[in-house]
């Protein structure tokens, strides 16, 4: 709670107050942290204003204001009301929370800029740094077993239970939110009893939609990289830059960290992403006990890295808002800008719709099918 309060008020502090200002031959430009949304509505990109607005702002306020709801009530030994609802929305919240991202777009753009125009940082950019770590260390203080333990308490595992067995052969399976063991429908289906989350033996049609979602971020990626990212007015002249224009530029200016840090994110990081997941979806069913785990971590990498390559998007949104000194010297963005985020976010919800547990689901080899039996022998869980 005590986290959250502090992470609400740098939160407060970082949209109120200049974020970065910069001059070039005497024309200055101060913006505000929401400004990096609003000023691309103007140059008609309300979506990507949107994508920024949320997952620097909105959504980890949303969350903020959960967990101090949450903790308020968990504190008075009387949880208010909707708490379960709040606690089960949190988990899917996280992974669209952007601020650390961010942080890195906000110092991948101060280097850009910083040989052609004097940049000043403000109180606002400093809030937002010690924001981003607030929110971090949020999230990982949030201990999920102990929240649900205390909102709604332990139910025992339903009847019949054994240890040793596979969950899934015993129509079991565990809740992915709040962890419980529940029991499904004969038809695979049901709500947890705890949390009230959606549950499936396995999700519906999981490889078809991560095939859908894949192939429309491999569509998007192409006018993602053959438009122009941003398009950098200088004296009148105005040059556009794709993503891999940016990165060339770059390492003509001998920023060769901040080069290395945009080609990750914005090329290897989406491409390896849509790579594996693709491979994922064409192996899954010749999975073995032998190749699982190391498909499982795979999987894991590829859920975990795919925010960070907003990091590009973020670039342009900072970047339009700030330098905005007419024919003097202006950035607008391009229509690459949509097409990348829509990768993004594409490539976040095919991992997300892809069913993990699919790399388990495997005839055992003949040595551990010993073991299985022998487990199944065993007592029945008491809870
Ligand atoms: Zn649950």
């Amino acid at each position: 709670m005590a986290l959250a309060i502090a992470s609400l008020i740098a939160l407060i502090v970082a949209v109120s107050f200049p974020f970065i200002s910069f001059t070039v031959s005497g024309v200055s430009n101060r913006i505000e942290l929401t400004q990096t949304a609003t000023t691309l509505i103007g140059f008609h990109q309300p979506v990507v204003a949107i994508a920024v607005i949320m997952t620097i702002v909105v959504l980890p306020a949303v969350y903020l204001l959960g967990v101090f709801w949450l903790q308020f009530g968990l504190l008075r030994d009387r949880p208010l009301p909707y708490s379960r609802d709040i606690a089960r929305s949190l988990a899917h919240l996280t992974p669209w929370m952007m601020a650390d991202v961010f942080i890195i777009g906000a110092l991948v753009s101060l280097i850009k800029i910083a040989g052609l125009a004097d940049v000043e940082i403000g109180i606002s950019f400093w809030a937002f740094c010690a924001f981003a770590l607030l929110l971090l260390m949020t999230t990982q203080s949030l201990d999920a077993d102990w929240m649900w333990f205390s909102l709604e308490g332990e139910p025992l595992a339903p009847e019949g239970t054994q240890t040793g067995l596979p969950a899934g052969d015993q129509g079991l399976t565990g809740c992915p939110t709040c962890g419980l063991i529940n029991r499904l429908s004969p038809h695979g289906r049901g709500h947890c009893i705890r949390c009230h989350e959606k549950l499936h033996q396995r999700l519906p049609h999981s490889l078809q939609r991560t095939w859908a979602l894949l192939g429309a971020s491999a569509i998007m990626y192409i006018p993602a990289n053959v438009y122009p990212i941003m398009t950098t007015t200088s004296l009148g002249s105005s040059s556009p830059s794709t993503i891999i224009g940016g990165v060339v530029q770059l390492i003509q200016m001998g920023s060769w960290p901040i080069a290395a840090i945009i080609f990750i994110a914005s090329v290897i990081v989406p491409v390896g992403k849509l790579v594996a997941l693709i491979w994922l979806c064409l192996v899954v069913r010749r999975s073995s006990v032998l190749n699982a785990q190391s498909r499982t971590r795979l999987y894991r990498l590829t859920e975990f890295i795919g925010r960070w390559s907003m990091v590009d998007v973020f670039v342009v949104a900072i970047l339009v808002a700030l330098i905005r000194a007419g024919s003097l010297m202006s950035i607008t963005p391009g229509p690459a800008a949509l097409a990348f985020g829509s990768v993004v976010v594409l490539t976040m919800l095919a991992a997300m719709t892809f069913d993990p547990r699919l790399i388990w689901d495997t005839p055992l080899p003949p040595r551990h099918s010993l073991l299985r039996r022998k487990a199944a022998t065993k007592e029945p869980v008491d809870g």
